[in-house]
C-alpha cells in the first residue's frame, strides 16, 4: 500500500503481510522530476513548486502517493497522471525483475491501467513538468483556487474519496446517487455524504461491513432507477 487513501480493509483483518512503501526520494533534472513510489502527492507538489516548476497545480490536496497515482491514473481538475508521466520503474514480485515502462505501455484509461490487472509494483516514476512562466503569486492563487474548490465540494469526514467511478461525463456517480434520493442515507456509522453523494463517509466507528452494505444499496438503487451499473473506484480488500 501507498498512502492507504483508496483502500477499504475488511473488518476481519487481512491474512498476509502488508507492506507500506515509504521510499520518498525526489530528484530534479530541469523539467524532469523522478519520484520514488512512497512520495506523497503533497510532497511532490511542494518540492516541484520550490524548484520553480509548474503544470501540477491541479493536484493541490490530492491524497495518496506516487505509486498509487501511477497505478490508478489518479488525477483531478482535468490533470491525470498519464498527462505528465514519462516512464515508470516496475518490479515484478514473482521474478524480481525490474523493467522501465513508458506511459503508453501502461495502457491508461479513466482510473485504469494495466497495473490494476497485475501485482506489479511501481518503484519510481519520471514526470515531465514545465518551467513556471507565471509569477509565484499567480501560482499561489492557482493553488488556492484548487484547494478552495475541493474544500467547498467535498466533505471533511473520513472517507476513501470518490467511492464509485463516474460511469460517464453526463452521468457522474454523485449525481446518480443524489437523484436516487440517497444523500444522507445511513447504515450503521456509514453515511452517503450530504455534501457530495459519491463520498461514503465514516461518522466515527463505521465498520467495513457498514460501508459495503451502503455501497450495495447504492448500486441496487442506481441500477433499478437508471439501469446503470456503478463500479467501485475504492479498492476493497476482502479476507479470503
Ligand atoms: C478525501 C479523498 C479525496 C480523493 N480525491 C481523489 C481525486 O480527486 N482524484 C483521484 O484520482 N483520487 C482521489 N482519491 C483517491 C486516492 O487519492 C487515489 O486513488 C490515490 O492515487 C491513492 O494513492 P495511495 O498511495 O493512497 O494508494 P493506496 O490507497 O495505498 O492503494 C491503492 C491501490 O494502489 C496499490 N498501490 C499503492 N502503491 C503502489 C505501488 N507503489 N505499486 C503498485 N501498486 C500500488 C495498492 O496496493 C492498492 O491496490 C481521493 C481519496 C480521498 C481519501
Amino acid at each position: 500500500m501507498g498512502g492507504g487513501s483508496n483502500i477499504l480493509f475488511d473488518d476481519k483483518g487481512f491474512r498476509g503481510l502488508i507492506i507500506k512503501i515509504e521510499a520518498s526520494n525526489v530528484e530534479f533534472n530541469g523539467e524532469e522530476v523522478t519520484a520514488e513510489c512512497g512520495v506523497t502527492i503533497a510532497k511532490f507538489l511542494k518540492e516541484s513548486i520550490e524548484h520553480g516548476l509548474s503544470g501540477i497545480e491541479e493536484w493541490t490536496s490530492l491524497p495518496g502517493t506516487i505509486g498509487g497515482a501511477v497505478r490508478g491514473n489518479a488525477g483531478c481538475n482535468g490533470l491525470e497522471t498519464k498527462d505528465i508521466l514519462v516512464k515508470a520503474e516496475i518490479l515484478d514480485p514473482e521474478s524480481g525483475k525490474i523493467t522501465i515502462v513508458s506511459t503508453k505501455d501502461l495502457k491508461y484509461g479513466y482510473r485504469e491501467s494495466i497495473l490494476k490487472k497485475s501485482n506489479q509494483i511501481v518503484l519510481k516514476a519520471v514526470f515531465k513538468l514545465k518551467k513556471r512562466e507565471i509569477s509565484p503569486e499567480e501560482q499561489q492563487k492557482l493553488l488556492d483556487k484548487y484547494r478552495e474548490t475541493r474544500l467547498t465540494k467535498q466533505p471533511f469526514n473520513l472517507s476513501g474519496g470518490s467511492f464509485f467511478k463516474n460511469p460517464s461525463k453526463e452521468n457522474p456517480a454523485g449525481m446518480l446517487i443524489e437523484k436516487a434520493g440517497l444523500k444522507g442515507k445511513t447504515i450503521g456509522k456509514a453515511q452517503v455524504s450530504e455534501k457530495h453523494a459519491n463520498f461514503l463517509i465514516n461518522l466515527g466507528g463505521a465498520t467495513s461491513e457498514d460501508i459495503k452494505q451502503l455501497a450495495n444499496l447504492i448500486k441496487k438503487e442506481v441500477k433499478d432507477k437508471f439501469n446503470i451499473e456503478l463500479k467501485e473506484e475504492v479498492q476493497i480488500l476482502a479476507i479470503k
